[in-house]
């Protein structure tokens, strides 16, 4: 069975790891590799090659960094299909899906191919009598990225392009689950022409996490991953002294009006929802139907769950995958059995769906709940799975209210034939991306990613502007030339 190690200072190594997890093939429900399982020693070597790294990465020309960031971005198209195939086999989601977010992580690239424009400072000239003022950014030194599986190359490109293109050096830790495709990013950065040990590979769990966590020669940690993990990285990560950025879980509403098209509304909301078996951090997992919009939102939808294909995500022809893990089947299987029993409608059971010759994959089928209450457990938690349920109240002021009380407050969307709806919708709404007819609002490369409240932890949202802020610092700096003479008051304009 192949071993996936690590990737430090440019060389694939194992470094002084023995511990390892297994890696499935959630479609066939089998380990199919084994991922190392770093030890603190071996984020203590990737940290001081890559602070070796940044001494002259930092220093590098934004030429430099701009010429390996489109060979990189080349590259990424080049091995799209590998890439591809590599992420479903280990997540799980259909090929075309993981194509999808190899573009959408591809963008960051090309934002940070323009690097140079984003790093320009300001200048202001003469701001008194022979003195001028500009600003401008460095980067931090070695900054580190941990990541969640869902996607396994996609949000490690929303954070490693701008930390680098910025001239830091990074550390990736990815999830243990799906490690493969960041493994070989580290090869297509180093045929892309990346100096060593400016981005690194730490495959690992909880001990590689801490070891970052604590390491004093790391400047700064980005973070996605679920709520309580980033409230448990921010708060640690943020003890030792580092810039913490940390994005954690969803529980994102789509409402219909009654005004909306609704074979419309009900085709993004089943994608939305039931796409990528429902793993996505802006996936909707509560539609919120207003007044009449109801009864008829609820048939299109369930005949939509019903033409689902759900199948293994490397074979043509599927809609949707497995899930990622056999626990993960089981707590959508339970999801949905609690929701049953608290008073939720079962509109559509995926519980008990097979996919012949792949009996032992961890597939579930598109669920659907009618008739949820705020108080259920499936409206509370986040299930992260195929299950769709469907809040009915009589007004978009409820819609609106119900949305502002939820803990997390990722993303959301508003489906609706009326711009005074959707403007007054987008004003109130307390939440960080919000979509006019657009169930999944992830902003572009050149915007920043973020939700509110538990979505959120911290300040910083993630890629864009946001971004290039979290990766570097700026100094001021007023300078006078000639030197006139110095006076004793504070410094004022004359
Ligand atoms: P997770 O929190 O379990 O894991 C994320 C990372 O943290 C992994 O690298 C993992 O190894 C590490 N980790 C896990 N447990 C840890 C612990 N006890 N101590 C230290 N480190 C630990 O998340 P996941 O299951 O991989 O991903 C799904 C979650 O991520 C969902 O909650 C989803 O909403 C969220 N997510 C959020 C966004 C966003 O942009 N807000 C994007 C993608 C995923």
């Amino acid at each position: 069975m192949k071993t996936i190690d690590h990737w430090i200072n440019g060389t694939a190594t194992t470094a002084g790891s023995t511990r390892t997890a297994p890696v499935y093939d959630p479609a066939a429900g089998q380990a199919r590799a084994k991922v190392l399982l770093a030890e603190p020693s071996d984020v203590d070597t990737a940290v001081a090659a890559a602070g070796k790294a940044f001494e002259s990465w930092g220093d590098s020309s934004l030429s430099q960094r701009t010429r390996v960031m489109f060979a990189f971005r080349e590259l990424l198209v080049k091995h799209e299909d590998e890439l591809a195939r590599i992420i479903s086999s280990e997540h799980g989601k259909v090929v075309d899906d993981a194509r999808g977010e190899i573009v959408r992580g591809r963008e960051i690239v090309e934002y940070a191919c323009g690097i140079a424009d984003a790093l320009k400072g300001g200048f202001s000239d003469q701001v008194s009598r022979d003195v001028d003022v500009h600003d401008f950014r460095q980067p931090l030194g070695v900054v580190a990225g941990i990541t969640p599986f869902n996607f396994p190359i996609m949000v490690p490109l929303w954070m490693h392009p701008i930390a680098i293109a910025t001239g830091n050096t990074f550390v990736l830790k990815p999830s243990e689950r799906v490690p493969s495709a960041s493994r070989l990013v580290a090869e297509l950065y180093a045929e892309a022409g990346l100096p060593d040990g400016v981005f690194t590979v730490i495959n690992g769990d909880k001990v590689a996490v801490d070891a970052i966590l604590e390491h004093p020669g790391i400047a700064a940690v980005s973070f996605v991953g679920s709520t309580p993990i980033a409230k448990y990285v921010h708060e640690c990560g943020t003890a030792t002294g580092k810039r913490v950025q940390a994005l954690g879980g969803a529980k994102n509403h789509a409402v219909v009006l009654p005004d909306a098209d609704l074979e419309y509304a009900a085709n993004h909301l089943t994608a939305a929802a039931f796409g990528s078996a429902g793993q996505r951090c802006m996936a909707i997992s509560i539609g919120v139907a207003v007044g009449s919009a109801g009864d008829g939102l609820i048939e299109i939808l369930e005949r939509k769950a019903a033409e689902i294909k759900v199948g293994p995500g490397y074979d043509e022809g599927n809609d949707m995958g497995p899930v990622v893990t056999e626990a993960a089947r089981r707590r959508v299987i339970d999801s949905v059995a609690l929701g049953a029993e608290q008073g939720a409608t079962v509109v559509v059971d995926g519980r008990e769906l097979r996919v012949a010759g792949h009996e032992g994959g961890f597939f579930v089928g598109p669920s659907l709940l009618d008739n949820v209450t705020t108080e259920m457990s499936a409206y509370r938690e986040e299930i992260f799975g195929p299950v769709l349920g469907i809040v009915r109240v009589d007004t978009l002021d409820e819609a609106i209210a119900l949305i502002n009380a939820n803990q997390y407050g990722n993303g959301t969307a508003v489906f609706t034939g009326s711009g005074e709806a959707a403007r007054r919708f987008q004003r109130e709404v307390k939440v960080g991306m919000i979509g006019v007819n657009v169930p999944i609002p992830v902003p572009m490369s050149y915007y920043s990613f973020g939700g509110w409240k538990d979505s959120l932890i911290g300040d910083s949202p993630i890629h864009g502007p946001a971004g290039v802020n979290f990766y570097t610092r700026a100094k001021v700096v007023t300078t006078r030339w000639p030197q006139s003479a110095a006076g004793f008051n504070f410094p004022t304009s004359s």
